[in-house]
């Protein structure tokens, strides 16, 4: 079914009995040319792209849940490509683009909204490196403003300016970021595959994988055997368990990252906004509440919660920054698996393993990544190549000392 406004109209005067399925509920076929594992928006998207793009007609989605059920579903939605290095401002300007024709393309609302996101810095120092950063983004082809303490008032005057501990000196305007509804992009990928005959199959986890002669040959699952010639691992913060099943150690620790969601407010927040002092970014979402988050919890765990120091960290650097917000009920909290590699960068690579590929490591800013990583895992799985603005996410690049250290932490995973 197409989704068009017309259609609406229709469905208006008929009694809305016209809706059909978003996507089907197939049972697993013995074996596919290539198999997706994890149905989040990473697996998902490149199951769209496998077909849309790489016209492969015979792909499936294994999904251990329901599709986005994971980080997919669970991120405060920023996308951006305000990044400094050549390894990553390319990837991130590709993805970028994606999403400002992605609502076309997959003929799906996923409530893209370009409304800007400010990065504030509170030092000169710091002032010189947003400029460096502007500049390399400028030179990719990504748009950049640097703001000073008066243009930022004018944008956000109830900003703490006068009595802060870390006092406003200004920000990097990247106009062109903002927010996506995170599900709605899972489930746009997830329709937009379907359509192309892509079966996506959820409640079917992947225990395992048959490899003989350094060749993988298929997966084992809940559901049984899945032969496949290709095997593309999409897992985010379950990849070193499942790569384990592989027989392989990843350069990747699993963290939780909370996320919280405010009463619903009057609009105050137009953009996404991040403090430069301390962890905390916030936005405002269509329903009026203010969404935000800050660091990782900081301790290794596969759970999709977390705890409370963090909650009352997140609520300091907030209270930092905008005071207002102490006056504001939170609503909800969660958690979710973050995919820490040790130099804050990802990973869309070819393994070991004959026919067994990677995408995984997006700490927590693999959302607005998912279109990009999802054409290029595509792109990878299809052609065996990587794709041009993925070259340098290869999982050797420690050994090589080709790190993608955009914070330049080193090897703290906790800390990127
Ligand atoms: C609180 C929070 C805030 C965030 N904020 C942002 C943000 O503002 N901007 C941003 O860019 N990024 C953000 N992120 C990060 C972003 O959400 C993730 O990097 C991204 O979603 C990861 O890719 P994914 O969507 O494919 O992951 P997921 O949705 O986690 O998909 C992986 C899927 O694999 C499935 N799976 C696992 N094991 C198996 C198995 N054995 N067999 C089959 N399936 C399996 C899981 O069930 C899951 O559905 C945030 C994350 C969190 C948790």
């Amino acid at each position: 079914m197409k989704f068009s406004g017309w259609r609406v109209f229709r469905e208006a005067l008929t009694g809305h009995r016209g809706w059909t399925a978003n996507w089907r509920d197939p049972d697993p076929k013995p074996a596919y040319d290539i198999i997706v594992v994890g149905g989040g928006g990473h697996g998902l998207a490149t199951a769209f792209y496998l077909a849309k793009e790489f016209e492969q007609a015979s792909v499936a989605v294994l999904e251990k849940g329901w599709i986005g059920g994971g980080n997919a579903g669970r991120n405060t939605t920023i996308i951006r490509s305000n990044y400094l290095l050549d390894g990553n401002e390319p990837f991130y300007e590709f993805s970028m683009k994606l999403w400002e024709g992605l609502e076309q393309d997959l003929n799906y609302n996923a409530m893209v909204s370009q409304r800007g996101i400010l990065n504030l810095f509170h030092t000169d120092a710091q002032r010189d490196a947003y400029t460096r950063r502007g500049n390399a983004m400028l030179l990719h082809g990504a748009d950049a403003e640097l703001l000073d303490r008066d243009q930022v008032r004018t944008m956000y005057p109830f900003l703490n300016f006068d009595h802060a501990r870390f006092p406003i000196k200004g920000g990097l305007l990247q106009r062109r970021g903002g927010t996506a509804r995170h599900d709605a992009v899972a489930w746009g990928y997830a329709r937009g595959a379907d359509m192309r005959g892509v079966d996506i199959i959820q409640n079917c986890g992947v225990t395992g994988f048959r490899i003989e002669n350094g060749k993988v040959l298929g997966v084992e699952t809940t559901r049984g055997y899945i032969g496949a010639k290709k095997v593309g691992v999409a897992v985010a913060g379950n990849s070193s368990r499942v790569m384990a099943a592989a027989g392989m150690r990843l350069p990747i620790e699993s963290h939780v990252l909370q996320a919280f969601v405010s009463e619903g407010l009057k609009p105050v927040i137009d953009g996404v906004m991040t403090f430069g002092a301390g962890h905390f970014y916030v936005s405002q979402s269509d329903k009026g509440g203010l969404v935000f988050g800050g660091d990782i919890d900081g301790y290794n765990s596969y759970a999709q919660r977390g705890n409370l120091p963090v909650i009352e960290d997140v609520a300091e650097g907030g209270m930092a920054l905008m005071p207002m917000i102490g006056r504001a009920r939170l609503l909800r909290t969660w958690g979710g698996v973050m995919d820490m590699s040790m130099d804050g960068s990802p990973f869309i690579d070819r393994t070991g393993v004959e026919g067994l590929y990677f995408n995984g490591g997006w700490c927590y800013g693999g959302f607005k990544a998912t279109p990009a990583s999802g054409y290029c895992f595509a792109h990878l799985l299809a052609t065996d190549r990587p794709h041009a603005t993925a070259t340098a996410y290869r999982l050797d690049r420690f050994k090589r000392g080709a790190m993608i250290d955009e914070k330049g932490q080193g090897a703290q995973p906790n800390l990127h």
